[in-house]
C-alpha cells in the first residue's frame, strides 16, 4: 500500500487535480468537490447526511460531539483500534472505557459492553475490526435501551455488510470513514461522517467549521475547530469513490480464494488456526487466530517466506497504552485521575500471541493466494 502498484491511483485522479487546480479554487467552503463527495457517499451508503473532514479521526471526533458527552462522561469502545478511535474521546474531557472483544475476531463483544454501561455512560463506539462486521445490531438495541448514542467506526470496513444486508455503519447514530494512505481508498488523508439526523448533522458540520454557520454571517455558535476537507482531497476522494466496489469486489474473490485453500487444513480442522468468517468481510487486512498462541511463530515463518504477515496488529491494546496515568493537557490528569483502564484478558491475549493479520489488495491474484496457503501449509507448528 505504499507503492503506487498497491494502489489504484491513476488517470482519473490527476484529471481529478488538474480540475480543481485550474479552477483557482482549493477550498471546499467556496468549491463544489467536497460538497459532492458528501452527496456521493450519502447517496452509496443511504445516509441523509455525510460530512467530509480532514481525516478519519476528525470524523470521529465530530461523531463524539455529535454524541455530546459532559466532561467526565463515559464512553465505551474497543481495546484494539487505532488511536483515532479513542483520541477524540479525551479530546472531549470524556473517559474511555474499554470492553473486552470476541477471540474470534477481535470485535467488541456486547455482553462486554453490556457490562460496563453505568451512569454516566454517553456513548458506545464500535469499530469494524479489518472490515469484519461487528455486532451492531445488539449494541444498537443496548445503545436503545439505556438512551446512549452509536457511534461506528467504519475506517476500516468500507462496504462492509451487516447480517441484514445494509452496509456497516447503518446500524449506529453516526458512522464514520477514513481516506487515510491505508485505507480501501485513499485521498492520503481524510474522512467522513454519516448520519440520519439532522441535529446530530448540524453539530458535526459547525464543529467542523470553527462553530461557524456560513449561513447566517460571520457568528460563532459554537466550539468548533477546522477540520475541513480541501478540494483537492476530495476531488481524488471521488475519483476513489468510483473504483470503491471494485476494490472491495477483488479484495473479496481473493480472500474468498485463500479462506477456501485453507479451510482443509490440518491444523485448521484442528482448530489450531481460526479463519476469518468471510460473511459482509471487506478485508482490509486478512487475520487468522491461533488460540494457542503461536501467532509470532507463524507470523515469523510467513514473513520468512515472503508473505506480508504481522502478529498482533498493536504492540500492546489501547487499554494497556503507556497514556494511562500520565497527565492529559499540561499537568492535569482530568478527568482520569487515578483512572486505569480495566484488564481485557481476550484482548491481550489476541494482540500479543493469537492474533495474526497478513495485508491485503485489491491487486492480489489466485497465484498470489496460493503462495500465501502454501506458506501457511508449510508452517511445521511450534518446535
Ligand atoms: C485509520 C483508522 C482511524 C483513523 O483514521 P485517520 O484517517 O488515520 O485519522 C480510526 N479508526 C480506525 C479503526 C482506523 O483504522
Amino acid at each position: 500500500m505504499a507503492e503506487p502498484a498497491g494502489r489504484t491511483l491513476g488517470d482519473e485522479e490527476t484529471a481529478a487535480l488538474e480540475r480543481v487546480i485550474r479552477s483557482g479554487m482549493l477550498s471546499s467552503v467556496w468549491g463544489t468537490e467536497a460538497r459532492a463527495l458528501e452527496r456521493e457517499v450519502g447517496e452509496m451508503y443511504g445516509s441523509r447526511f455525510a460530512i467530509a473532514c480532514s481525516s478519519g479521526t476528525a470524523a470521529l471526533h465530530l461523531s463524539v460531539v455529535a454524541a455530546a458527552p459532559d466532561p467526565g462522561d463515559e464512553i465505551i469502545t474497543t481495546p484494539i483500534t487505532d488511536f483515532g478511535t479513542v483520541a477524540p474521546i479525551l479530546a472531549q474531557n470524556a473517559v474511555p472505557v474499554f470492553a473486552d472483544v470476541d477471540p474470534r475476531d477481535g470485535n467488541l463483544d456486547p455482553d462486554a459492553v453490556a457490562e460496563l454501561v453505568g451512569p454516566r455512560t454517553r456513548a458506545i463506539m464500535a469499530v469494524h475490526l479489518f472490515g469484519s462486521p461487528a455486532r451492531v445490531a445488539e449494541l444498537r438495541a443496548l445503545a436503545d435501551e439505556h438512551g446512549l448514542t452509536l457511534i461506528e467506526d467504519c475506517a476500516q470496513a468500507w462496504l462492509s455488510e451487516l447480517p441484514d444486508g445494509r452496509y456497516a455503519g447503518a446500524a449506529g447514530h453516526v458512522a464514520t470513514l477514513s481516506l487515510q494512505q491505508w485505507k480501501h481508498i485513499t485521498c492520503g488523508d481524510g474522512g467522513l461522517a454519516l448520519t440520519d439526523d439532522e441535529e446530530l448533522a448540524r453539530r458535526m458540520r459547525l464543529f467542523a467549521d470553527k462553530g461557524w454557520d456560513r449561513a447566517a454571517g460571520r457568528s460563532h455558535e459554537s466550539l468548533g475547530l477546522n477540520y475541513r476537507m480541501t478540494e483537492l482531497q476530495a476531488a481524488v476522494a471521488r475519483a476513489q469513490l468510483v473504483k470503491l466496489p471494485g476494490v472491495v469486489g477483488s479484495r473479496r474473490r481473493t480472500a474468498g480464494l485463500l479462506v477456501e485453500a485453507l479451510r482443509g487444513l490440518e491444523s485448521v480442522r484442528a482448530g489450531e488456526i481460526v479463519l476469518p468468517r468471510p460473511p459482509g468481510h471487506a478485508w482490509w487486512l486478512f487475520p487468522l487466530v491461533l488460540p494457542g498462541g503461536d501467532a509470532p511463530a507463524l507470523a515469523a515463518h510467513l514473513s520468512a517466506a515472503g508473505v506480508p504477515a504481522r502478529a498482533g496488529y498493536l504492540q500492546e491494546p489501547l487499554n494497556r497504552a503507556p497514556l494511562w496515568g500520565r497527565p492529559v493537557y499540561g499537568a492535569s490528569q482530568y478527568p482520569l485521575e487515578d483512572y486505569r483502564p480495566a484488564p481485557c484478558p481476550e484482548a491481550e491475549r489476541l494482540v500479543s500471541s493469537t492474533l495474526l493479520t497478513i495485508d491485503w489488495n485489491e491487486h492480489y491474484t489466485s497465484e498470489h493466494v496460493t503462495a500465501i496457503a502454501d506458506a501457511v501449509a508449510g508452517y511445521p507448528g511450534r518446535p
